[in-house]
């Protein structure tokens, strides 16, 4: 085999004057077994990455090795008189047609086909081998092929789209926001999600993976099986927890909110919805940032129902002026929420009228299980004037001491 010619076997569609061509970048012709294997498991390669060799073993037949997660598995490809194939009465009339046909049907193989090996370290392809493949285009580690998600179980509906509970490459158990873009101005989504990229903080959902290349858009994070906190309180497990668990919650909320406020990155949607319960009781705040991205008409005031405004800061709802300390507000809230094991604030008042009465100074009176200095903290958060609400890094210090004066067992 020639450089530079490809044979038929590879691309037996294309028209002669095209066949001048170089080799398929998954096709490596002078390596070995043991080279295979070492360029799969190079951090060059992830899972799924493929490649197409000669056989060792075998002359005239192929091998197709592909990486699993740590190890590497090879199948035979065999030729026949009439074409090729890897399982007996799938024939298929090049190696390409076989390619497209386990991409599609990996299961059969127990192994996702997703991108073709990137030829790195001593492993070269030989003399007789052409150039190496064009380097696939410049992605970052946290974009993945959709293909690599299995959607389960549906979890719920959000402003953004359904969230699914999946598995990741068969085998890791996930979150799958799947973005409605009716919703959502797609443009701003990738800058958002640059910055979702850089945040990491034990008491905020952790971001896995992104796959944005065409639509839906799915934003992959870890799985928090209790689901979001303001059902999880309301639910027979929730509403038996005591008071020092619910002063976790409280800690949990402010510490991640605090990592938020250090980087000057404003939430907008602070409500226990918007937090997650994991099965330690642990909880983690999540959809930061997102909220912005809503298309002008679902998240403004004028549109009525969609906007949180019982959660909402007067200056944000009235003026759309948000900040760290229109947060701080809805944190108050959140507190709300928690010591009244997820009631629903301002009950039996419609969202203009709450803000008619909280712009007149009405505050949400002390629910019956919130000691006198935690209502103390959200009167504090309702302070009319931003600049005198108390920052997130002053509320879980406060409420760190609180917890542990209640309960000196906790440390
Ligand atoms: P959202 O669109 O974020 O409001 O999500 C809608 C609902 O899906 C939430 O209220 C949760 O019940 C559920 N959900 C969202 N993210 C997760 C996750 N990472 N783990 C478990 N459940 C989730």
């Amino acid at each position: 085999m020639g450089w530079g010619l490809v044979p038929s076997i590879f691309l037996p569609r294309m028209r002669s004057r095209e066949l001048h061509l170089v080799w398929p970048s998954w096709y490596f012709s002078g390596i070995s077994r043991a080279q295979a294997q070492q360029m799969l498991l190079s951090p060059a390669n992830g899972p799924g990455a493929f490649l197409i060799r000669p056989s060792e073993s075998s002359r005239g037949h192929y091998s197709l090795s592909v990486r699993a997660q740590a190890s590497v598995r090879h199948y035979r490809i065999c030729t026949a008189a009439n074409g090729l194939y890897l399982q007996k009465g799938r024939l298929f009339p090049s190696l390409e047609e076989l390619l497209a046909y386990y991409k599609a049907n990996w299961k059969l193989i127990h192994n996702p086909l997703l991108q073709p090996c990137v030829p790195q370290g001593a492993a070269g392809r030989g003399p007789e081998c052409p150039p190496p493949p064009q380097q696939p285009l410049l992605q970052d580690g946290w974009e993945r092929p959709r293909s690599e998600f299995a959607l389960r179980r549906k979890l719920g509906e959000g402003y953004f789209g359904e969230v699914w509970e999946g598995l990741w490459l068969d085998s890791t158990p996930v979150a799958v926001k799947v973005i409605k873009s009716a919703y959502v101005k797609l443009a701003d989504l990738t800058k958002e999600i640059q910055t979702l990229k850089s945040l990491r903080h034990e008491r905020l959902i952790r971001l896995h993976a992104v796959c944005s290349a065409g639509e839906p858009v799915y934003i992959v994070t870890e799985l928090m099986r209790k689901g979001n906190l303001q059902a999880f309180l309301g639910s027979p497990e929730g509403r038996a927890l005591g008071l020092s668990l619910l002063l976790g919650f409280a800690c949990h909320v402010a510490e991640g909110m605090s990592y938020l406020e250090e980087r000057r990155i404003v939430h907008r949607d602070l409500a226990a919805r918007n937090v997650l319960v994991g099965d330690d009781l642990g909880c983690k705040v999540a959809d930061f940032g997102l909220a912005r991205l809503l298309k002008e008409d679902i998240y403004s005031p004028s549109s009525g129902s969609k906007i949180p405004v019982k959660w909402t800061a007067p200056e944000a709802a009235n003026y759309r002026v948000y900040s760290q300390k229109s947060d701080v507000w809805s944190f108050g809230v959140l507190l709300y929420e928690v010591f009244t094991y997820g009631q629903c604030p301002y009950e039996g008042l419609s969202n203009h009228e709450t803000l008619q009465q909280v712009t007149w100074g009405y505050r949400l009176p002390r629910p019956a299980s919130c000691p006198a200095e935690v209502y103390a903290l959200m009167l504090e958060c309702w302070r009319s004037s931003p600049e005198e609400r108390p920052a997130f890094a002053a509320l879980q210090e406060t409420l760190d001491a609180a917890r542990r004066r209640l309960h000196p067992a906790l440390t």
